[in-house]
C-alpha cells in the first residue's frame, strides 16, 4: 500500500525504499484493449491520482509460450528507456496468477486506427511521425537496443498526438492481432525475409515502409499472397501511385530507405536532415487529430 506522498508511478520508488506496488494501489477503469496475453486497463494510482495503462499478463499464458525469460529481459530494457517517443514502463508487480505492467497511458491509442480512419496522412503529419521514430530509434541504438520491431500495431499516440513506440520485443510471438496483418511480411527488410544476417539498419528500411504507408494508406509491397509480397520485397518492386499527390522530396526519402544494400540506406541522423523532414516535421512532435 502507498504510505508516503513521494510514491508515484513516474518516480523511482525502489531507490527510496518504498513498499512495492500492489493492485490495491490502483483504481481500475475502462479496458483499453486486448493483447494475446491479457488485457490493458486504464488505471489511476490512488494516492497521487496519476493515470497509467495497466497491462495484465496471465502467468499461465507466459508459461505456455515459454516467454517469461523474454518478458523479464524486455521489462529490464523497457524500464531503462526514457525518451518522449518511447512508451515508458514505470514498473511492474505480480500476484499469484498475473503480472501487471505499469505503462505510460497513450490516450489516443493506436496510430493505425487514425490512419485507417483518414485513409492517409498529410505530408506534415507523416514527416512528424517519421522524425519521431528516427529520434526514438537513434536513442535506442545508442544504448545498444536494436531492432525494436517497429510494426504498426506497436505505435501509440498520447493526448497531444505524440508518437510512442510501445513494443516489448516479445510481441513477435503475438502475431494475429490485426487480421490483415496476420503473419505479414510487409514491414520486413529483404535480408530478414531471406533469413540473412541483419543489423539495426532493418529499422531504417521499416521507416521507409511506414513513410510510404502513411502517405498512400497501404504498404508498398502489399500483395494477395505472402509469396508475392516476398518476391516484391526482394526485387524492390516499388512504384508510386499518382493519387494522392505526394511530393518529390517524400518519394526521394522513401527511395533512399528502401534500398536492398542495407549499408547504403540513409542513416537515422541523415533522415532527420533530409529536406522533406526539415520542411514538414513539426519540431514539437505533436499532431492534432484529423490533420
Ligand atoms: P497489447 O497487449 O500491448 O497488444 O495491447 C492491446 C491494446 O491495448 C493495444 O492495441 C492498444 O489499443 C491498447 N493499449 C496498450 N497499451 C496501451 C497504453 N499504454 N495506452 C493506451 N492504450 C494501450
Amino acid at each position: 500500500m502507498a504510505t508516503t506522498s513521494t510514491k508515484r508511478p513516474d518516480s523511482n520508488n525502489t531507490q527510496e525504499n518504498l513498499p512495492p506496488w500492489t493492485l490495491q494501489d490502483f483504481e481500475i477503469g475502462k479496458p483499453l484493449g486486448r493483447g494475446k496475453f491479457g488485457k490493458v486497463y486504464l488505471a489511476r494510482e490512488k494516492q497521487s491520482k496519476y493515470i497509467i495503462a495497466l497491462k495484465v499478463i496471465f502467468k499461465q499464458q507466459l508459461e505456455k509460450y515459454r516467454l517469461h525469460h523474454q518478458l523479464q529481459r524486455e521489462i529490464q530494457i523497457q524500464s531503462s528507456l526514457t525518451h518522449p517517443n518511447v512508451l515508458r514502463l514505470f514498473g511492474w508487480f505480480h500476484d499469484e496468477q498475473r503480472i501487471f505492467l505499469m505503462l505510460e497511458y497513450a490516450a489516443r491509442g493506436e496510430l493505425f486506427k487514425e490512419l485507417r480512419k483518414l485513409r492517409c496522412f498529410s505530408e506534415k503529419r507523416a514527416a512528424t511521425y517519421i522524425a519521431s521514430l528516427a529520434k526514438a530509434l537513434a536513442y535506442c541504438h545508442e544504448r545498444h537496443v536494436i531492432h525494436r520491431d517497429i510494426k504498426p500495431e506497436n505505435l501509440l499516440l498520447d493526448l497531444q498526438g505524440r508518437l510512442k513506440i510501445a513494443d516489448f520485443g516479445w510481441s513477435v510471438q503475438s502475431t494475429a492481432k490485426r487480421k490483415t496483418m496476420c503473419g505479414t511480411l510487409d514491414y520486413l527488410a529483404p535480408e530478414m525475409v531471406e533469413s540473412k544476417a541483419h543489423d539495426s539498419t532493418v529499422d531504417n528500411w521499416t521507416l521507409g515502409i511506414l513513410c510510404y504507408e502513411f502517405l498512400y494508406g497501404f504498404p508498398p509491397f502489399e500483395a494477395e499472397t505472402q509469396e508475392d509480397t516476398f518476391r516484391r520485397i526482394v526485387k524492390i518492386d516499388l512504384s508510386f501511385p499518382s493519387t494522392p499527390p505526394v511530393s518529390a522530396e517524400a518519394k526521394d526519402l522513401i527511395n533512399r530507405l528502401l534500398v536492398k544494400n542495407s549499408a547504403k540506406r540513409l542513416s537515422l541522423e541523415k533522415i532527420l536532415e533530409h529536406p522533406w523532414i526539415v520542411k514538414n516535421a513539426d519540431p514539437s512532435g505533436t499532431c492534432r487529430e484529423g490533420q
